[in-house]
């Protein structure tokens, strides 16, 4: 298979090229809906093209699915649900959601590389992040299946039914991973709808399902748009939404399913505060703004989107990230050495580019580094914004881009009251050598998930999930398996 080039950057640093293999990737041309476990062509017959964002060929097409496919497989779920895996013994269900964790670590590289190549995110980053990440919570809720009385002790669980999730395109495969884990360890069957733009690691990862030989219609993957999703969403047999995406969506579906009695849980948009006071590590704060913001292209929910620096170390902090700033590698998202890859989609690129005209037109002073970038594909350079107030767009506002916003503060409870100052609460970063700050901030910021002289490190066995208009409900550890349960 040879379906992406090599692309040339100019910048400050020069590798020499490292890029990853593709040879023994198999693609299909075109792929169908995994309905009852195998692949079948949509009922309406229409595809789409998913499209490689670094340089906008074709990979492959996938269906979509109408109001018909949706039912099928909903059916599919509820008959597997009812006949077989509510019934089975628990230590059973254990044993096929440990053979799906060890078949993705065996397939982890092609894994790796298809996310890469259908979404545009580096290497190092699939490679090392997400399909690892996938395997482990598929491995830590096997473990949960049969011990579900010790993670409610006193109460027993009752499975909910037929869960119908939907995932953005930003970690595919892992947010597949993140839905599908837990729901069938607590005893749920599903029906998942991956993203527009990025269904490649999830129609794998159904290839995957079929060879760990898990009862057909346990697992379904349908492709499709907003408008599949909307479908599953309403499906009257579906007792569960679990839903991650951005916050305009998840309000229409809180909407959807008011008064229907259906559970659900919303993992949504955020604009998360990194705090750096004066007496923190410089260069290791600088680091980790880098990682907070520009990793994976700042696609990321819970990225580090405004930075807030103490005055007296606003100057060096600002300096020491230019200059951090002019070493990233953009490029080839195949290629070992980079660190910023290619935009998901143009739409996505057309927003960021929205944000940066709306953030220069506000009075914000923007900073980008040089390099040229290439033709075709779609790219946008690490940017950052100073002199912006907390009423700026860019600063309430989620980008969903490599774009930050920096402002400078004085008092540890000035900084706690604008880090709070978003309708956003999903996470938010402090670094300082003192833990007395530390447990201040980490307690009065509102937010899910707050990190300590680090940023974006995650674990299955912790709880993820919003405040505000981030969302409702928990993912991963114990808390999210209760998303999956009732307790009786
Ligand atoms: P999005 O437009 O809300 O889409 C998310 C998913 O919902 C996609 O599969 C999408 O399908 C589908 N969808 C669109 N309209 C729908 C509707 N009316 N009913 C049901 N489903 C619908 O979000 P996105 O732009 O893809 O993803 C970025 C957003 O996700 C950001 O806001 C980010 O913060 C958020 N996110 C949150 C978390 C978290 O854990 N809190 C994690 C990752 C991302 P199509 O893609 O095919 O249109
Ligand atoms: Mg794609």
């Amino acid at each position: 298979m040879n379906k992406t080039k090599t692309l040339k950057f100019d910048t400050n640093w020069s590798y020499s090229p490292a890029p990853e293999s593709i040879d023994y990737i198999e693609l299909k041309d075109r792929y169908g809906l995994f309905i009852d476990g195998n692949f079948t062509s949509s009922k309406g017959g229409n595809y789409f093209d998913t499209i490689n964002p670094a340089n906008e060929e074709k990979l492959s097409e996938v269906s979509e699915a109408n109001e018909k496919d949706v039912d099928k497989a909903v059916q599919a779920a509820r008959q597997a649900y009812e006949k077989v895996w509510s019934k089975m013994k628990p230590s059973e269900r254990g044993k096929y959601i440990f053979r799906i964790a060890r078949i993705i670590q065996e397939q982890a590289r092609e894994f790796a590389v298809i996310e890469s190549l259908d979404g545009g995110k580096p290497i190092r980053e699939s490679r090392d992040i997400d399909i690892p990440l996938a395997a482990a919570h598929f491995f830590y809720y096997a473990g949960w299946a049969d011990k579900l009385d010790y993670a409610f002790p006193g109460r027993s669980t009752k499975s909910l039914g037929v869960a119908g999730q939907i995932i953005p395109w930003n970690f595919p495969l892992l947010m597949a991973a993140w839905k599908i884990a837990p729901a069938l360890a607590a005893g749920n069957t599903v029906v998942l709808k991956p993203a527009e733009t990025t269904p490649l690691t999830a129609l794998k990862l159904a290839e995957v399902i079929r060879e760990a030989d898990v009862p057909p219609g346990v697992v379904n993957i349908i492709t499709g748009g907003g408008e599949t999703g909307k479908m599953l969403v309403k499906h009257p047999d579906v007792n569960k939404v679990a839903f991650t995406g951005s916050t305009e969506v998840g309000k229409f579906i809180m909407k959807t399913l008011a008064g229907s009695g259906k559970r659900y849980t919303l993992e949504l948009g955020g604009k998360a505060a990194n705090i750096i006071f004066e007496d923190a590590a410089i260069n290791q704060a600088v680091e980790g703004i880098v990682d907070a913001i520009f990793f994976n292209q700042g696609h990321v929910c819970c990225a580090g989107s405004r930075l807030y620096v103490q005055e007296s170390v606003a100057k060096e902090v600002i300096s020491k990230l230019k200059d951090r700033m002019n070493t990233l590698v953009i490029g080839d998202p195949l290629d070992k050495n980079t660190d910023i890859g290619a935009i998901n989609s143009r739409m996505q690129l057309e927003k960021i580019c929205k944000y940066v005209d709306i953030g220069k037109k506000e009075g914000g002073s923007i900073y980008q580094p040089s390099c040229t970038l290439p033709e075709k594909g779609f790219w946008y350079v690490p940017t950052l914004f100073a002199d912006v107030s907390q009423s700026h767009r860019i600063v309430q506002e989620e980008i969903f881009g490599p774009v930050l916003a920096i402002q400078t503060f004085r008092t540890v409870d000035e900084v706690i009251s604008k880090a709070n100052n978003t309708p956003y609460g999903l996470s938010g970063g402090v670094w300082t050598d003192k833990g007395s700050k530390l447990f201040k901030v980490t307690k009065e910021i509102r937010a899910g998930v707050i990190w300590a002289n680090t940023f974006n490190k995650f674990d299955p066995g912790s709880p993820f999930g919003g405040y505000k208009e981030s969302g409702i409900g928990r993912e991963g550890g114990v808390e999210g398996l209760h998303s999956y349960v009732e307790l009786v």
